[in-house]
């Protein structure tokens, strides 16, 4: 199948031949038509899939069908005709960049709002004139309460990772927000999975939607070889070190738990003559997008990240994914690896595995239906002396990492010496949502 063929408008036609795509990916080839025909879409597509531009393409091409042309001053009357909703920063940053290349031929302004930076020149830029806002919750809903932001005109609204949405405890700002967006809208809600929850939050804001889905829940991709390295945990940075120089690896992602962690690796990793960046929860914005750029450039190799702070991290052509601690909900190895191995390109994921991890690894295995291969690399064999301990979550309390079974009774947040923890992943359970909704009163959780 060719774009051409999807009945998309020349001028979109004309970007998408310049970013160099040959043909549709299996979401857009499922989710375009539907959405060109006004329907209402529940997707199921994880990153990586090119979900991005399955709803940007044919949501401009849809603007454009139902353009009305109205000057004031013999200016084009602007006002919010498309709402983008993601659930951080980096992925609102993300999508806005597609929004702008897609549309690039288009008369359309767009713009790009999220907290943790100074409101002054979103203000500006809103007042200009945008068809299409690209938002974060919190921000979004204290732009409308200055009554700076109007979204009595969207026509469409999109709902980008609708999971992680519901995972960060967005749900009451999302119910807030479509209550000021007209009835007769098209909604259109991309999530990685279509659990519970997301079905739940379909049924309130969508008509009938046409349901999409690309791949099966929680697989991984087959272009993504993994392996685990079981190594000793005081090891690791040192077998990460010798991966990375052994195998002249030039653009590394690697996931710590932690951040502290992450800096720590980072510093490490510097000392060895490595140029490594750290982006997590606690970094300044300016300083996440510095490290993202650096990344992208190959200024920097490796960039270290936690989950949160990864979250819609878009780059080409990332070779490789590496665990340096296996996540403990089991749905974040598949979100961590789906970094690589995308469009169409293969990839590599390692884990660095110790036996405190052992049970993790079993949860993520058990989710993913597969085994995956272990291989010790030569000069790394495990000291049998050492036995497994309880895996500690960031703060000074141990936690017993139980993948499933365990989880809900030993890993869910509980004291203030846990804050790194809380303030980097939220799970979806009610302990969480309560805490969440608290949360919710300020805007200065988008991370
Ligand atoms: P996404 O799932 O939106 O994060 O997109 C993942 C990557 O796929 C991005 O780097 C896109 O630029 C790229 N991409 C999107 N559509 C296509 C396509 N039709 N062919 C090749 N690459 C694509």
């Amino acid at each position: 199948m060719l774009f051409s063929t999807l009945g998309l408008c020349e001028p979109i036609l004309k970007a998408i031949s310049e970013t160099g795509y040959s043909k549709p990916t299996p979401i857009q080839q499922k989710a375009i038509p539907f959405i060109l025909k006004g329907d209402d879409v529940l997707a199921a597509a994880q990153t990586g899939t090119g979900k991005t531009a399955a709803f940007t393409l044919p949501l401009l091409e849809n603007l454009q069908k139902n353009h009305k042309h109205t000057a004031h001053r013999g200016k084009p009357k602007r006002h919010i005709r498309a709402l983008i909703l993601t659930p951080t920063r980096e992925l609102a940053a993300q999508v806005g960049e597609n929004v702008e290349m897609y549309s690039k031929y288009l008369p359309y302004n767009s713009t790009i709002i999220f907290g943790g930076v100074n409101i002054n020149r979103q203000i500006n830029a809103i007042k200009q004139g945008v068809d299409i806002l690209i938002a974060t919750p919190g921000r979004l809903l204290d732009l409308v309460s200055q009554k700076v932001v109007d979204l009595s005109k969207v026509e469409i609204l999109v709902l980008d990772e609708a999971d992680r949405m519901l995972d960060m405890g967005f749900i009451h700002d999302i119910k807030k927000v479509v209550k000021l967006i007209p009835k007769n809208r098209q909604t259109l809600l991309f999530s990685a999975t279509f659990s519970k929850e997301i079905k739940a939050l379909a049924a309130g804001f969508q008509n009938s939607p046409s349901l999409v889905e690309v791949a099966a829940q929680n697989t991984t991709s087959e272009r993504v070889a993994q392996v685990v390295h079981p190594v000793d945990k005081a090891r690791k940075r040192e077998l990460l070190y010798k991966l990375i120089d052994d195998g002249q690896w030039q653009q590394v992602l690697v996931f710590t738990r932690t951040k502290h962690g992450a800096n720590r690796l980072c510093e490490y990793l510097e000392k060895q003559g490595i140029r490594s960046a750290a982006i997590h929860g606690n970094k300044s914005q300016g300083a996440r997008t510095k490290a993202l750029a650096s990344f992208k450039e190959k200024k920097i190799r490796v960039l270290v990240a936690t989950d949160i702070a990864a979250r819609g991290i878009d780059i080409d052509m990332l070779p490789h994914v590496v665990n340096f601690e296996l996540p403990n909900v089991p749905e974040d190895y598949v979100h961590r690896i789906g970094r690589t191995g995308r469009a169409g390109r293969a990839g590599e994921a390692v884990s660095l595995v110790c036996i405190d991890e052992n049970d993790f690894l079993r949860s993520i295995e058990r989710l993913t239906s597969q085994k995956i291969k272990k291989v010790v690399i030569d000069g790394f064999d495990l000291n049998p002396n050492i036995k497994a301990e309880p895996v500690k979550m960031g703060g000074n309390r141990g936690r017993r990492g139980g993948g499933q079974k365990n989880q809900s009774k030993s890993s869910s947040p509980k004291k203030s010496s846990d804050k790194e923890w809380n303030e980097e992943k939220k799970k979806p359970n009610s302990r969480n949502r309560n805490r969440n909704r608290s949360r919710n009163k300020n805007t200065s959780r988008e991370r």
